[in-house]
């Protein structure tokens, strides 16, 4: 029996826990999933550090392919440090050959990068791949904002859901627990028991719908009759673990853009905890952030978004623990105490790690000025204007004054 290949595109912080988790999986459900786990590295050197276990006196301090040092030592020294990984994580430097015959592509990587990558394997993933984004951003133009999971499903011609939470990938990695939301909406196509049904209304039932409700531009292969289905159940599956409690729902928008916005109302709440203000001034941010949130679903994604995806996981669950204990937050509050920007405090404290607000306010600001609704959003507009320094955080409470 065929079982799905599974592959981790991206292998930071989140990365690298996300393919310890599914791999833990692959390996207790032989019967549907083949047990290696394939995990794309932008590959780097690294520098082993003579106090570190993996310390080899032979290498000394001289420079070793990160992908290396995961196979050999099963941890990812650089992004997720002092983790066991599952020997069935197998780190792979080349992107093509990662995806090669991959039947489920989990996407999790900056979404600064997603363009470039989704650009070097279009054409070269099985066409009855199905996807999973674990990223927190959006793709904007002016005039368009897009979800990741839409972008890469336009771009690959696939079907592709949406994994957002509260989840601070070093506690998971711990096995410390939390819980999940997952967003799939099983294509007709793969919905194996309307099969019969599609064949008698001439397929009609059969279209893939976007997020948006409409009739999806993308022709779907439907999954192979070979392999496993892939839906709620079988994505269950694939990433609930003891210590990570998956829910299922079909929300694809509330649980992409929750995930993305509340990057900058953490912003927003380190900046205020550098400023000397305490949870009172936070709670009032969240709540503050979470309704221009909501009101960003609303208006631009009416058909489709449910409120009762706030309540999930990837709703308030996210925006407290963003606001509380995330690397925005810690890198925003320090940028006020040091007296020095965001980005001076991402260079210097995170090791290469990624933050996703800065560029997401940037995104989601340009997009709401060129529909001349920035003043709706009066949150996320002094969150760019403190970045850009033009607007100072105790004015904050003034935007809400009536
Ligand atoms: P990270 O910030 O820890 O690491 C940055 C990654 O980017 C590294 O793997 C690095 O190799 C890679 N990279 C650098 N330059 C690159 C390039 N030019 N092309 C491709 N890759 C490049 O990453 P992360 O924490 O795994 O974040 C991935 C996504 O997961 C983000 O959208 C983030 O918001 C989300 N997320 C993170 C956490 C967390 O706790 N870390 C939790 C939930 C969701
Ligand atoms: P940061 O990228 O700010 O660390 O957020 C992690 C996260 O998404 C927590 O759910």
């Amino acid at each position: 029996r065929f079982k799905h290949k599974v592959a981790v595109i991206g292998s930071g912080n989140w990365g690298t826990t996300v393919a310890k988790l599914v791999a833990e999986n692959t390996r207790e459900h032989p019967d549907l999933f083949e047990e290696d786990v394939q995990m794309w590295v932008f590959e780097e050197n690294v520098v082993i550090a003579s106090d570190s276990p993996h310390y080899d006196p032979a290498v000394g301090d001289a420079p070793q392919k990160l992908t290396s040092v995961i196979n050999t030592h099963h941890e990812n020294v650089k992004y997720l440090p002092k983790i066991r990984l599952p020997s069935n994580v197998v780190a792979n430097p080349s992107l093509l050959d990662t995806v090669k015959d991959t039947s489920i592509l989990i996407f999790n990587l900056p979404h600064e990068f997603i363009g470039s990558v989704c650009k070097q394997i279009r054409g070269h993933i099985l066409p009855s791949a199905r996807g999973i984004s674990c990223i927190k951003g959006v793709t904007v133009t002016e005039d368009k904002v897009e979800l990741i999971c839409d972008y890469i499903s336009e771009t690959l011609g696939i079907y592709c859901g949406a994994l957002s939470g509260a989840n601070i990938a070093n506690e998971i990695a711990n096995e410390l627990w939390c819980e999940t939301t997952i967003a799939y909406n099983t294509p007709p196509c793969d919905r194996r028991t309307e099969i019969g049904a599609a064949a008698t209304n001439g397929g009609q039932d059969q279209q893939h719908r976007d997020s948006r409700g409409a009739v999806s531009k993308v022709q779907l292969t439907p999954l192979s009759r070979d392999y496993p289905p892939i839906d709620h159940a079988e994505l269950r599956k694939l990433f609930d673990r003891p210590y990570f409690t998956v829910s299922m729902v079909s929300d694809v928008v509330g649980v992409s853009l929750a995930g993305a916005l509340k990057n900058i109302v953490a912003l927003a709440c380190g900046f205020i905890e550098g400023h000397g203000w305490n949870m009172t001034a936070k709670t009032a941010v969240m709540r503050r952030g979470m309704l221009e949130t909501i009101q960003f679903c609303q208006e631009f994604f009416p058909e489709t978004i449910q409120e009762m995806t706030f309540w999930e996981s990837a709703g308030w669950s996210d925006m407290i623990v963003s606001c509380t204990s995330a690397r925005n937050w810690r890198c925003s509050k320090l940028a006020v105490e040091r007296g020095v920007s965001v980005y001076e405090v991402e260079r210097t404290e995170l090791n290469g790690q990624k933050l996703q607000g800065i560029s997401t306010t940037k995104e989601v600001m340009s997009f709401l000025r060129g529909r001349g609704v920035e003043n709706k959003y009066p949150l996320f507009k002094a969150v760019e204007g403190i970045v850009d320094g033009t607007f100072k955080v105790e004015n904050i409470p003034v935007l809400f004054r009536h």
